[in-house]
């Protein structure tokens, strides 16, 4: 039976999409925002969590690795990638609680289970399940079953996703969502690149396909200090979802609650002391939309 790797089921949300949800955080990204508030959905496999505070410096992870593959310095304890087997027994046979896990296995029928539980609350509240990571259209088969399956019992689905996937696969997975909640970083795609790793000319064509299609759409974008915060940057996006079609957007102001997670997997963290943004800060920028007849909203 396929399983697919996940990092987290959160239920009882209410930031992304309507009523009450449960959220299921799929790993693995094609993009590499710099900000990325989730560190841990970026890389497709299992990683393992280190917590130089609590690690005692007993050497049981390096001695007890049966591929030889761990070592600890004065930086903390290493995995070598090459030989590292993911067996997670240096997870296990830390006495010190210092390390831990980032993902994990798991079959559609384990996630449907999950996600029935709270079938009541999604039908008295107009919720349901949404798919988030991370990017659920990388690892497509495996999304499109776990649709398929969730379907079966009338559930309302929505993706929070960066649009960026081949278009033969967006164009199979996006019109089985009830609601796609669609990143939209930026309008330039050389600064897209710049801020994300990839360019946004694939991203801005499924979009536009999307609407067109007539499948519900949020644009949504995350206002990121010095990447896409400036007045000129709110024009030139709001000029893009004029061109794809769209007559609404949600703002997500920057916020630092990836930090901990970036000491966690040992990855330094680009946005460490820039500071969070909030609704008050971002009046003006709102009104260059609402001034472009779209409809922009927190
Ligand atoms: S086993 Fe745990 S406490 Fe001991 S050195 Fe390794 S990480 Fe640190
Ligand atoms: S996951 Fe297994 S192979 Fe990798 S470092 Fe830990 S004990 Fe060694």
């Amino acid at each position: 039976m396929r399983k697919g790797t996940i990092f987290n089921i959160q239920k009882f949300s209410t930031n992304d999409g309507p009523g009450v949800r449960t959220t299921v955080f799929f790993k693995g990204c094609p993009l590499k925002c710099k900000w990325c508030a989730n560190p841990e959905s970026q890389s497709a496999a299992v990683q393992i969590l280190y917590d130089q505070n609590k690690c005692t410096q007993c050497h049981t992870c390096v001695h007890t690795c049966p591929q030889k593959a761990a070592s600890l310095s004065e930086k903390g304890f290493f995995r070598h990638p090459e030989t590292c087997n993911q067996c997670l027994q240096c997870v296990s046979n830390c006495p010190a609680e210092a390390l831990g896990y980032e993902g994990e296995y798991k079959t559609v029928q384990e996630i449907v289970d999950v996600c029935l539980q709270d079938k009541d609350f999604y039908e008295t509240s107009g919720g349901g399940v949404t798919i988030s990571g991370g990017e659920g259209m990388f690892q497509p088969m495996f999304l499109e079953e776990l649709v398929l399956a969730l379907k079966q019992h009338r559930i309302h689905l929505a993706i929070e996703t960066t649009g960026y996937a081949k278009p033969e696969i967006f164009k199979k997975l996006a019109p089985m969502f009830d609601l796609l909640l669609f990143d939209v970083k930026h309008y330039d795609s050389a600064r897209h690149y710049n801020g994300t790793h990839v360019h946004n000319e694939l991203i801005t064509e499924n979009l536009k396909w999307a609407i067109f299609q007539g499948i519900q759409v949020l644009p949504r974008i995350p206002v990121i200090p010095g990447f896409n915060d400036s007045l000129e940057d709110a024009a030139g996006i709001a000029s893009l979802l004029k061109h794809v079609g769209s007559q609404q957007v949600q703002l997500l102001p920057f916020h630092q609650f990836g930090e901990n997670k970036y000491r966690k997997l040992c990855q330094e963290y680009a946005y460490e002391n820039v500071t969070a943004l909030h609704e008050a800060d971002l009046a003006d920028y709102r009104q260059v939309f609402l001034n472009h007849n779209i409809n922009a909203f927190f």
